[in-house]
């Protein structure tokens, strides 16, 4: 069977184009930012592809000169994207700007240099490879979010792509008379030219299964998370609670239990509007968050009402806590809301006799009934 590499080129990019229409069509522009990056890669190595397979035709002439170059731009920016996405899918930072701007450089010199054949595509296909290599890297690194499957595909890939392209670099800039143009007959083109059809299609697959996992991982964090505040809802408190609860008893650790109930909560929204009690119930959740530990546990329990869990803690931390929390939440709804916010505090600590979390609940929340009755803006411990 004889493959002719042209035939196989012109399919490849038909099959690029299609891949990257199909990619956009499915993600759309609503889609996060890691599959805006790497739709828009696909996008830009489909454009890429375009315009080598075009500049074939005005070989020697300057047309030749201006798509070779842009296929160079576009393949060089589409693997920056692929890679800004497979860095934000792996929970890392994506790169500075400055680097696109980076990417443009090895266009540059290709098109400065490009008269001189083995010196633009033992550069280019240098950089390319370089830039594969720098994908792997990223998504290998073990110990960051993202499961083995889509990783494997864009490493097996890329790592695969990486090698042909460093081979068509090394024969175009030392081997130059075994390879005059990238659409000889050489093993490589073939290699190239088949293994580029199965890389796209791995990559693609590759970038699907990235974005499910992201958006699974979206839907999860929904489920356990108050919209408002941002905080565990009570659901997942209560699951979390059990399990700490659970640690307590088999270890005999401290845990304190407080519950905790904004004060005239009703007025703020009848006074001020229902937008500035949104505004006070998340300043509150910021404030709690801030305020305890690394290990506790805070949850927003009902409509103004919070549970916070103090692992590890013995009642005198726990009165301390109470007495930052209230400070702070004074401090800061003073200058960011313009008003006072105080609460009332159930305070109770595990005892070796519990039975259920139900127990801690009850006694916390008894107590809380007891610091409103005696006032409210205070903490009474159970007794
Ligand atoms: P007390 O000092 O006895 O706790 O008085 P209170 O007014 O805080 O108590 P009450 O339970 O009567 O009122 C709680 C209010 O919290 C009523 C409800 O409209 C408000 N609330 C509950 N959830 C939200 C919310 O998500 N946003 C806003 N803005 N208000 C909420
Ligand atoms: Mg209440
Ligand atoms: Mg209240």
């Amino acid at each position: 069977m004889a493959l002719d590499t042209h035939s196989l080129l012109v399919a490849y990019t038909v099959n690029v184009a299609g891949v990257a229409l199909g990619l956009s069509l499915v993600l759309g522009l609503r889609a996060s930012r890691a599959a805006l990056a790497a739709q828009a890669g696909v996008l830009a190595h489909a454009l890429g592809w375009l315009c080598l397979v075009a500049s074939d035709t005005f070989a020697g002439r300057w047309p030749d000169l201006l798509l070779s170059t842009l296929a160079m731009a576009a393949m060089s920016s589409s693997l920056l994207l692929l890679l800004q996405a497979v860095r934000i899918w792996r929970g890392q930072a994506p790169l500075a700007p400055g680097w696109h701007a980076a990417a443009l450089l090895m266009p540059l010199l290709y098109a400065l240099g490009f008269a001189h054949y083995p010196w633009r595509v033992g550069l280019a296909n240098g950089v390319l490879a370089a830039q594969m290599a720098w994908v792997v890297v990223e998504a290998a690194r073990p110990g960051a979010t993202g499961s083995w499957r889509w990783r494997g595909l864009i490493c097996a890939s890329m790592g695969t792509m990486a090698l042909v392209t460093l081979w068509r670099g090394v024969l175009g800039a030392f081997f130059t008379e075994a390879y005059p143009t990238f659409q000889t007959p050489h093993p490589v083109n073939l290699v190239g030219a088949l293994g580029n059809n199965v890389a796209t299609l791995l990559t693609a697959i590759g970038v699907l299964a990235a974005f499910r996992e992201e958006a699974e991982a979206q839907l999860k964090t929904l489920a356990i998370t108050d919209g408002l505040t941002r905080l565990l809802n009570r659901r997942a408190w209560t699951e979390r609670a059990e399990v700490l609860l659970a640690d307590a008893r088999r270890y005999g650790h401290p845990l304190i239990m407080l519950m905790i109930d904004l004060d005239h909560f009703k007025q703020v929204n009848d006074q001020r509007g229902h937008a500035t009690g949104d505004q006070a119930l998340q300043l509150t959740a910021a404030v709690l968050g801030e305020t305890v530990r690394s290990g506790d546990l805070v949850g927003r329990y009902g409509g103004e009402e919070f549970c916070v869990l103090l692992s590890h803690t013995q009642e005198g931390a726990a009165l301390a806590f109470d007495q930052r929390l209230r400070r702070r939440l004074r401090q800061r709804s003073e200058q960011e809301l313009g008003f006072l916010l105080a609460y009332s505090a159930g305070l109770t600590a595990h005892r070796a006799q519990d039975r259920s979390l139900e127990d801690l609940l009850r006694r916390a929340d008894a107590a809380l009934y007891e610091a409103k009755r005696a006032g409210r803006n205070q903490l009474v411990m159970s007794p």
